[in-house]
């Protein structure tokens, strides 16, 4: 029985601090002329990517063009996709260098390394402005009886992440800075590209934990859905819970999916797997749950990832369906047998003990799924999204053109 790791608990006040002064330290902001209604993104450079036709339409009219300039460049953006404003043939050379001269860019990085698992599913590593690696997934999911294809992007919302969930690799490596709005999108740009296929589902289960980023977030979710018109049913944000922040984005009245990454049907055991539950009371996240699907309509799925001889017996499961039936209806159980990680001592539990839990479950009337297991071999299953390229994402790290774009497949 693999004993609960002993993990130096990261409360989330201090967390939430290291967000701020890490979002504050990440760049030095130098002043380039923003169109109204476009706020600063703390950078030297403004993406264009991630912004809208009207903010586009804007844009021109205020480097002194006329607003059907603005409808060229979302077609460029999301059309033809291009990647530097240099490629930007169809819009007058002056209208590029205006754009250049305010510091203007797409906002594309390069890829810097692909890994293909055996199952088709590709880990993708970006490198940044600053040098930093971030990963996103692309996994594609063929659907024989309907003849059709689904690929998902499981996108990063952050360089690394501060909660340090004791069983997850990205916590591991520490915490770095959030990710611009636009360093979010080209993520499914990326898979895109990689797989010559559409993104048809987003699931913000990548590195970070999105609820501290969220205004990001949801600027990027925007985005998806109606620039790359991704369906708002299609996209999931995943939390590990952060005080307040649930409420907040209920009032968005989105019709996407919340995933609350519970691990546990108690507060104590929570405590020792999640550090950060420290601050957020159990009741008190199930009761912004309850309010969450109140608000919405929309159903919220409970992430448990077992891990074995900790929260994997019956009676785990006969605690968790009643947690579940004092907090209403509205909820889906998502299980998802753990992943192996470096420096870890928990184990994934035989399939009969993960049958065993369904079981229990499901004699209690939740709905319950176990997640198929994708990407184990390229290491880009769930937590294991932790680069070896940059295992410490504090550290800025120098550029290596020979590890430029190198697909490798497994
Ligand atoms: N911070 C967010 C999103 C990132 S993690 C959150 O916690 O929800 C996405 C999901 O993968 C979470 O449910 C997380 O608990 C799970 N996960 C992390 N590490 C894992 C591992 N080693 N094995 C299985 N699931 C893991």
């Amino acid at each position: 029985m693999a004993a609960p790791q002993h993990v130096r608990a990261a409360p989330l006040a201090r967390a939430l601090r290291a967000t701020a002064t890490a979002t504050a330290t990440a760049s030095v902001p130098v002043p380039v002329p923003v169109p109204a209604g476009i706020k600063s993104q703390g950078t030297s450079r403004r993406a264009l990517l991630g912004l809208s036709e009207p903010q586009l339409r804007q844009l021109a009219i205020d480097l002194g063009q006329q607003s059907y300039r603005g409808k060229q460049l979302h077609d460029l953006l999301y059309k033809s996709r291009a990647k530097q404003i240099q490629e930007f043939n169809h819009v007058p050379k002056a209208f590029r260098e205006a754009l250049l001269g305010a510091g203007w860019s797409v906002g594309r990085s390069p890829v810097h390394h692909a890994v293909t698992a055996s199952d088709g599913t590709t880990k993708i590593l970006l490198k940044l402005e600053d040098n930093r690696l971030i990963e996103t997934v692309g996994i594609p999911v063929d659907d024989d009886n309907k003849g059709s294809s689904r690929l998902t992007a499981c996108v990063s919302s952050q360089v690394g992440c501060p909660l340090r969930c004791s069983f997850c690799a990205t916590g591991k490596g520490g915490f770095a800075r959030n990710l611009q709005p636009h360093e979010i999108v080209e993520q499914v740009l990326a898979i895109e590209e990689t797989f010559k296929h559409r993104v048809t589902n987003v699931v913000f289960m990548g590195m970070g934990e999105p609820m501290m980023n969220l205004k990001s977030v949801l600027e990027a979710h925007q985005c998806f859905n109606k620039e790359l018109k991704i369906g708002q049913r299609m996209m999931t944000i995943s939390t590990v819970g952060v005080p307040n922040t649930i409420k907040m984005l209920a009032s968005h009245k989105l019709q996407s999916t919340l995933a609350v990454s519970l691990h546990a049907p108690n507060q104590k055991l929570r405590e020792t797997i999640v550090p950060s539950a420290k601050s957020y009371p159990l009741g008190a996240l199930m009761d912004d749950c309850k309010s969450y699907f109140l608000e919405t309509g929309r159903r919220v799925s409970f992430e448990y990832t077992l891990l074995a001889g900790i929260n994997d017996e019956k009676e785990h499961a006969e605690e968790l369906a009643e947690l579940l039936r004092m907090c209403g209806g509205g909820y889906h159980v998502n299980l998802i047998p753990y992943n192996p990680i470096e420096g870890s001592e928990y184990k994934r539990p035989y399939r009969k003990v993960v049958q065993a839990f369904v079981d229990a479950l499901e004699a209690r009337k939740i709905t319950v799924s176990v997640r198929r297991t994708r990407g184990l071999d390229a290491n880009a299953a769930c937590g294991q999204l932790r680069n070896e390229f940059q295992k410490n994402p504090l550290l800025e790290i120098e550029p290596s053109p020979s590890t430029e774009r190198t697909l490798v497949a497994a």
